[in-house]
């Protein structure tokens, strides 16, 4: 891709998993020109085992700014967790203050603990996923778009899911939370193009993730699933392209979306799911 946002300000949420789609857009995003200012939890998340600590985390996001400034960009990390809405907006201050603005807002943070059997899903995580993944996108928009009205526009993008758009059994939480995010992304998009902000949902399919790792771990710890029968919970034959993504083929869409090739594309849900067949 040309450096087509050189000039622009990015910010990514849940950014700081080496694996992680959030990571990867950070990165084609400063490929593409843009500084890029990347968050994620301080604390942790649920955890399972063998899945990466906050520790683990935090590196990751300051490997991500030294890979951003190896490109010549500016970059930046700051703990953020995206339920707390102060906390949200002293860092859109800070990016304010220190970058002079925001461009473009990649809305990336999710969490995977609405994946349990639907009589089992307590209010907690019904809570946690309806703030995460809704809350959040909120907070973020609400502290950014003021500042994108400044600059005379800018961009929103919100990792909703191909589960945003179908269901799959025992997702609940996940599923129609991940569903309130397109009907958000529609709502931006209607309110503030007329300041020249475009707001578009992603739909990823299977991707290569520790979400994904960790989506599959709970199924198994709640469905009863033998871990070696793992792979049919996602089978492969059920998607087109025989394969699962990569966080970098979530992360060039980010960054095509965000720059003024998609220039007249707004309030749509893209699916990026090599051609999945399952679900409804
Ligand atoms: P990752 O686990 O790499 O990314 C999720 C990130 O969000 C983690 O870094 C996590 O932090 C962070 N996070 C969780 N809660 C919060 C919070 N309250 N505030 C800030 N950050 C938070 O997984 P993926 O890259 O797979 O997922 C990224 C997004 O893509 C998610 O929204 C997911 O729902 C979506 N998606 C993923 C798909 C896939 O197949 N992987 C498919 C469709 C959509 P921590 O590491 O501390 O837990």
């Amino acid at each position: 891709m040309s450096e087509s946002l050189t000039g622009k300000v990015a910010v990514v949420t849940g950014a700081g998993r080496p694996r992680g789609i959030g990571r990867a857009a950070a990165i084609e995003l400063a490929r593409a020109g843009a500084d890029v200012v990347v968050t994620d939890l301080a604390r942790p998340g649920p955890r399972v085992a063998g899945i990466p600590t906050v520790a683990e985390d935090e590196e990751g996001l300051q490997d991500a700014v030294t890979e951003i400034e190896s490109m010549g960009r500016r970059g930046k990390a700051f703990p953020l967790d995206v339920t707390a809405e102060a906390d949200v907006v002293e860092v859109i201050d800070r990016v304010q203050a220190e970058f002079g603005g925001v461009d473009i807002l990649f809305n990336n943070a999710g969490t995977p603990v609405g994946v349990k059997p639907f009589l089992e899903l307590d209010n907690e995580a019904w809570d946690l996923s309806w703030k995460v993944h809704v809350m959040g996108m909120v907070y973020t928009s609400r502290a950014v778009i003021p500042l994108m009205r400044e600059r005379g526009g800018g961009v929103i993008i919100n990792n909703s899911s191909a589960s945003g758009l179908r269901a799959l059994p025992g997702y609940a939480a996940y599923t129609a939370t991940k569903h309130a995010v397109i009907g958000l992304t529609k709502t931006l998009a209607l309110d503030f193009g007329v300041d020249g902000i475009r707001a578009v949902s992603i739909c990823p399919g299977d991707i290569d993730t520790d979400m994904t790792d960790l989506g599959m771990a709970l199924a198994v710890e709640h469905f009863g699933v033998d871990p070696d029968q793992q792979e049919s919970l996602a089978p492969i034959d059920t998607i087109a392209l025989r394969r699962r993504g990569q966080a970098s083929e979530i992360g060039k869409v980010v960054a095509w979306l965000a720059s003024d090739g998609a220039s007249y594309v707004s309030g749509n849900s893209m699916l990026i799911d090599g051609a999945l067949m399952e679900g409804i």
